[in-house]
């Protein structure tokens, strides 16, 4: 199966997953495929992006490819960056500057209002033109500074009460069992170990 990203976080994370879940699939990236694609992200939600990039990958291959979308969701900013979350403020942005920008327009902002998720989509094509997609999220707040160097992106912001740590601060295997895209992969490896 060919995972559909060139996010290298995200690869390291699935790859770590499938083993643990000891699901016997050959994940390979499409760097590996030697696949060069930069699919525009033009759907409006999580779901038809993931779609589009699965899609897309299963098409130029002939072969199962797997996609995800994924995003920071931040209530009190009406859900932004949402699906923007990798294009916000510029793709080559440091996230410290990604992260420091949350903050601030969050000045002032207290408690329950702080509330954000990260989601997650993870779609799969089949050659056969069958879809299947699974969704997870996981729920916290805004922190006031960044904390943590584990993980990638706005890790270090998002803070979540049942573990008194941000994601940033989570050992990987903590993160990956608890994350959006731990719960979404989850879900996807249950629908596909019924079906390879
Ligand atoms: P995508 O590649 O279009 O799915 O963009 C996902 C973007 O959302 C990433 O580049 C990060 O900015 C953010 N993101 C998604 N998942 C995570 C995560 O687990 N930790 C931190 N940031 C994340």
């Amino acid at each position: 199966m060919i995972f559909a990203t060139g996010n290298e976080g995200k690869v390291r994370e699935v790859k770590m997953m499938l083993e643990d879940a000891g699901l016997e699939l050959d994940l390979v990236t499409m760097k590996e495929a030697g696949v060069e694609a930069d699919i525009e992200e033009t759907g409006e939600t999580f779901e038809e992006n993931a779609v589009i990039k699965a899609k897309a990958i299963m098409e130029m291959t002939g072969e199962i490819a797997m996609a995800d979308d994924s995003g920071l969701e931040v209530d009190y900013l009406d859900k932004a960056p949402g699906i923007y979350s990798a294009r916000f403020l510029g793709e080559d942005t440091p996230y410290s500057v990604k992260n420091a920008h949350i903050i601030k327009q969050l000045e002032g902002v207290e408690g329950e209002a702080r509330s954000a998720r990260f989601v997650c989509v993870i779609a799969v094509a089949f050659p056969n033109g069958d879809i299947l997609t699974t969704r997870g999220t996981i729920e916290g707040y805004i922190t006031t500074e960044e904390r943590g160097t584990n993980g990638f992106g706005y890790d270090p912001i998002v803070y979540v009460p049942e573990y008194d740590m941000t994601t940033g601060e989570m050992d990987p295997h903590l993160k990956n069992s608890i994350s959006h895209r731990g719960k979404a992969l989850k879900e996807m490896i249950k629908l596909l170990g019924d079906r390879i």
